[in-house]
């Protein structure tokens, strides 16, 4: 049996959160898997409740279970509040006291949703590439860090056991598509920072020699993935790059409705979309769930070692889609749109 804890937290996340685990129910009965789901606050909904973003009872559920399901968390009416008392604070706290060192952005292309890339057609078609990015060291971590009148100061420093483990889980997941090539992406023409990741990472490919292995600067891998972004497969990088490059491989597949992402450690997993409580439209039943339903699909491949439910799931939102069912933020200017629950129906229809 898995336990799942779900946080569906602020805006729009009760919604997607009530779509995917509508998935998670109907694949689950599907295939006999047992699965107990425990609800808990968080963000805004456990402040108004709590009088604290973050409780001890719901960061103690997150590390006695086998996943968490995160909606979303903020919203305008939390805005004002001292920095350390924010939802954000909150995402950075659950982050860091679960020990998720990795978090890894898919960039897949629905052929059904080629016209709502930003890019041309051909360009997008076939995309389906991985980015592990490293999210508990570099330069947002670094010490010492500060600012005066007359200057600011950062430090980007990665210990050998950081790089090593980033490196070994990109490398596996790599093994596990089929022996795909990994694409190391760091700034070692300039940073002595980035030498050391490159030559931890190249000691780590010893032990995957059936991997190719490729080294590219950022700047050059910021216009290579709008370039041509099918010649990735599975990209490894440091937190400061991957912050920036998952977000520019996530949108080259169209809106962020479809974007799911994974944090993992060596105990801990948090699935999670990569939008936020999205206010202007929370309780209207128009949000796009698939972020959040892809997310459970991430949940079957890393946390429970179920790449083919993974699959199914991924399948059924590609059906889903390819009946023409389409959230707001997907359809095209004058297409008629459904709801949340619509489209979390007609993704459950696909799976059965
Ligand atoms: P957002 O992602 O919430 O929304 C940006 C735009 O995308 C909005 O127009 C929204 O309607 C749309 N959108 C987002 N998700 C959608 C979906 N599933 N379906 C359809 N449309 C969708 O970003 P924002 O407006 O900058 O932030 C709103 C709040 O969310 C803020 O309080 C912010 O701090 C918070 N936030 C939380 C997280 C998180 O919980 N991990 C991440 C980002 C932002």
């Amino acid at each position: 049996m898995y336990t799942i804890v779900s946080i569906p937290g602020d805006g729009i996340g009760p919604e997607v959160v009530a779509g995917a685990l509508d998935v998670l129910n109907a694949i689950s009965k599907k295939h006999g898997f047992e699965i107990q789901v425990e609800e808990h606050p968080f963000g805004g909904a456990s402040y108004d409740l709590h009088g604290s973003m973050l409780t001890d009872e719901t960061l103690e559920a997150c590390r006695n279970c086998d996943a968490v399901l995160l909606g979303a968390v903020g919203g305008p009416k939390w805005e004002n509040l001292p920095h350390a008392e924010k939802p954000e604070a909150a995402l950075l706290k659950i982050r860091r006291e679960l020990g998720l060192f990795a978090n890894l952005r898919p960039a897949k292309v629905y052929d059904a949703l080629l016209d709502a890339s930003t890019l041309k057609p051909d360009v997008v078609k076939g995309t389906d590439f991985v980015v592990f990015r490293e999210l508990t060291g570099g330069i947002y971590f670094g010490q010492p860090r500060g600012y005066d009148e007359n200057r600011g100061w950062n430090t980007m420093v990665y210990e050998r056991h950081e790089v090593e483990r980033i490196a070994r889980i990109a490398f596996e997941a790599a093994q596990k598509r089929g022996n795909v090539k990994v694409t190391s992406i760091d700034k070692a023409n300039v940073l002595e920072v980035s030498q050391f990741w490159r030559n931890i990472v190249h000691e780590v490919h010893k032990d995957f020699p059936e991997i190719e292995l490729a080294d590219m600067y950022v700047d050059n891998a910021a216009m290579q993935i709008v370039r041509n972004p099918k010649q990735f497969d599975v990209i490894v990088t440091s937190n400061l790059f991957g912050d920036i490059l998952s977000d520019i491989s996530g949108m080259i597949t169209g809106s962020l409705g479809m974007l799911p992402s994974a944090s993992i450690g060596t105990k801990h997993a948090l699935y999670e979309p990569i939008h936020g409580s999205a206010p202007d439209i929370a309780g209207q039943n128009k949000a796009n769930p698939i972020a959040t339903i892809a997310s459970v699909a991430m949940m079957f491949e890393n946390s429970f070692c179920m790449p083919d439910v993974a699959t199914e799931i991924y399948d059924a939102i590609e059906q889903a889609l390819a009946t023409g069912v389409r959230t707001a933020d997907i359809a095209k200017p004058g297409e008629k749109s459904i709801s949340t629950t619509g489209m979390t129906a007609a993704i459950v229809a696909c799976l059965q």
